[in-house]
């Protein structure tokens, strides 16, 4: 009997087993949606995985009732790739399946996988045997890092670039795509979230122009699907730029993979799962393919840059900018000092508000970085200090004004969205009316445009980008100097490049040092030396000023110097001794549930047999510095595994410790399920 095991869009752990009635036979294939029956009367669609002929044994087969595609949809590169997912990020098939289909495709429509796609994307033909980019050559310090990329590939698969900001690492991707496509391979350029839209993909549609394929989440389902068919096509996009998501995407002889910006945390997806690292991911893929890698960034990750300096990785280094124009100037402004000396305007110095007057009047541009969004991140009453916290989450509420239609401004839950109106008067001591304390983008924003009204003053963070539209929009407006000063959260780091940026200014560096979090201090440099990077990209040398309250950390002498080396020398010897990642690998098992006792009791439960199995490389169970989320109480043990440790078979014990918590009736409400290298 010829049977189908099936993936069904569900967290189940387990393939399905349907026997293939004697017609579909010689229709169905692996990576062919079907229809079966599911639970009682109710049809599904289905993802064929694999088929055979040993029906499990004491169970009465139920049929495949009709096949969806005459040709897969899915290759079995991909099936091979999503088992690795699930294995290693410790999920379901069916999980995996949900995440990396286009919304059309999982709703079961028939699709034609070969012949002409729907007319409006239809693109011109490109004659790939006579090629001719329009690509700039190479300077000299860039061809010699072109030719150690090759020769790095020689040793190994994975090549790390780390090239300081604007030293023209695009400009190599170029070359090596142009390289690739002319020996008929595909590309995969992995770009962080934001970074993908406007300038970058603009300047690869100059140069690949109809060659080009994108896949970004801020696309339409029908532009996605689109993207996906082409791709199982007879003609292929040789080139795919996409966010995390394209890993999934079919490849038919994938040779090369970019990660640009390797150490963006947003490569990570944090919710649903898989929570799965697309730049870990695509190594795999790229394996599995026999393709590539190459890992481009600044201020690369520790992971990527402990595997060069132990020889998994080839390492490339671009010491200089393009065009010998000098990195930034970084100068740093003692706040204390400052305020003492009266010389603090609300949260400017004199020195950055005379650095940005100098700036203003000699034609140029200024971005300001402060990280955090709103007007103010928290809020008080000055008589008895009651300060407005979520009802459903243990975090402040964020004070915004720009809000239509409410004079006073919002209170809102950066966790969970929970959004009220500012009271009129403290609801404590209905005294007075709360205060905005510290300062958000928005007040950065009114402050600064009080400061200098001729100015014309733009905001770039997540309230001001809500759609792709007003985020290209506010980067067309700025690339092309219609607006003067922009002021941004980290949104403003990733990968921009601005001709008359002369002046950075970092209004606050604790803000992102003050987060509970070992990596506070690699991302907190990494941030910095990013925004300052966006100072002074073409002719003259940029200035950055950074204003902190503690202008003795050894961080602020690295950033200063943009001494990566030293960086992460002092901070790898805490690692090293406090046990984190890249020394051990972390799994973080999440309990969640509305009932504090009840996730107390899961949790105990827990941390016993995990401690079982896995003695003291089990550390809680803890609260999360934020430990009620949207009415959830959220419990974590944390499980450190060294090197050495085998890791498939640590993975099945944990897996099997979820299932039978799940299967316990005091917890089967609850959630439970693992973070894998977490970030
Ligand atoms: P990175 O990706 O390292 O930040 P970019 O590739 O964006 O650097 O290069 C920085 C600037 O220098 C860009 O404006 C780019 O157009 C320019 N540039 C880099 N390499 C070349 C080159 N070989 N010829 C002409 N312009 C270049
Ligand atoms: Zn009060
Ligand atoms: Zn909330």
């Amino acid at each position: 009997m010829c049977c189908a095991d099936v993936v069904l869009p569900v967290p189940l752990p387990e393939l399905f087993t349907y026997y293939v009635p004697e017609d579909l036979a010689s229709v169905i294939q692996p990576g062919c949606r079907v229809l079966v029956p599911f639970g009682t009367k109710r049809t599904t669609m289905a993802l064929v995985i694999r088929l055979h002929d040993v029906p499990p044994a004491g169970i009465e087969l139920k049929p495949v009732l009709s096949a969806i595609d005459a040709q897969p949809v899915v290759l079995p590169g991909q099936l091979r790739f999503w088992q690795w997912i699930a294995s290693y990020y410790l999920c379901t098939l069916g999980e995996v399946y949900k995440a990396a289909l286009p919304a059309p495709l999982k709703k079961g429509k028939e699709v034609r996988t070969t012949g002409t796609r729907r007319a409006r994307h239809q693109i011109p033909e490109p004659d790939l045997s006579d090629l001719h980019f329009p690509i700039s050559p190479l300077s000299p310090a860039q061809n010699t890092a072109l030719d150690a990329i090759h020769a790095g590939w020689q040793q190994h698969p994975v090549c790390l670039l780390h090239g300081v900001t604007s030293s023209g690492k695009t400009e190599i991707y170029m070359h090596l795509i142009e390289e690739a496509i002319a020996r008929g391979e595909q590309v995969l350029f992995l770009l962080p979230e934001i970074v993908l839209t406007t300038q970058l993909t603009d300047r690869l549609r100059a140069v690949f122009g109809g060659l080009l394929g994108v896949y970004h989440s801020k696309y339409s389902d029908g532009d996605r699907e689109a993207v996906w068919l082409r791709q199982l096509s007879a003609r292929p996009y040789p080139l795919i730029v996409g966010v995390r998501s394209s890993i999934f995407l079919p490849f038919q002889r994938l040779g090369l993979v970019i990660i640009d910006e390797e150490h963006e945390h947003s490569f990570k997806q944090q919710e649903p799962s898989p929570r799965y690292h697309a730049r870990d991911a695509a190594i795999m893929l790229a394996s599995q393919h026999g393709a590539r890698t190459l890992l481009g960034s600044a201020t690369p990750s520790f992971e990527s840059y402990y595997n060069a300096r132990l020889g998994k990785y080839a390492l490339v280094r671009l010491t200089e900018r393009f065009g010998q124009v000098s990195l930034p100037e970084v100068e740093v402004v003692d706040v204390a000092e400052a305020r003492h000396k009266k010389q603090m305007h609300g949260p400017f110095s004199s020195r950055l508000l005379a650095a940005i007057g100098e700036a203003l009047s000699s034609g140029r541009q200024v971005i300001l970085f402060q990280n955090r969004r709103g007007y103010a991140p928290t809020l008080a009453c000055p008589v008895c200090g009651w300060a407005p916290r979520c009802p459903h989450c243990s975090v402040p509420l964020t004070l915004h004004k720009r809000v239509r239609d409410v004079a006073g401004g919002v209170m809102k839950c950066h966790y969970c969205g929970f959004t009220t109106v500012v009271p009129d008067r403290c609801p404590a001591c209905e005294g007075d009316a709360l205060r905005g304390e510290g300062f958000g983008t928005e007040r950065i924003e009114d402050a600064i445009g009080k400061h200098f009204p001729e100015a014309r003053v733009a905001r770039l963070d997540l309230d001001s980008t809500r759609s792709r539209k007003s985020y290209e929009s506010l980067i067309e407006d700025f690339a092309a100097h219609r607006t003067d000063i922009l002021v941004g959260t980290q949104m403003l780091t990733k990968g921009l490049d601005f001709s008359d940026v002369s002046l950075v200014g970092i209004l606050s560096a604790e803000t992102m040092l003050n987060q509970p979090d070992f990596r506070a201090y690699e991302r907190s440099f990494q941030l910095m030396c990013q925004v300052a990077g966006r100072a002074g990209r073409r002719d003259a040398r940029g200035l950055v000023i950074l204003q902190t309250r503690s202008p003795k950390l050894p961080l602020i002498s690295q950033v200063i110097s943009g001494d990566y080396e030293s960086m992460y020398m002092s901070e790898m010897a805490e690692r090293r001794s406090f046990a984190y990642p890249p020394f051990v690998r972390l799994v973080v098992l999440y309990m969640k549930h509305r009932n504090e006792p009840t996730v107390d009791a899961l949790a105990a439960t827990a941390a016993k047999r995990l401690k079982a199995v896995f003695g003291n490389r089990v550390l809680g169970p803890e609260e999360p510095a934020v430990s009620r989320v949207s009415s959830f109480y959220i419990r974590r043990l944390i499980v450190k595994l060294e090197q050495g440790v085998n890791l498939h078979q640590a993975k099945d014990l944990l897996g099997a410790l979820r299932s039978e918590l799940l299967s316990e009736v005091n917890y089967s409400s609850a959630q439970i399920y693992y973070d894998v290298d977490p970030l």
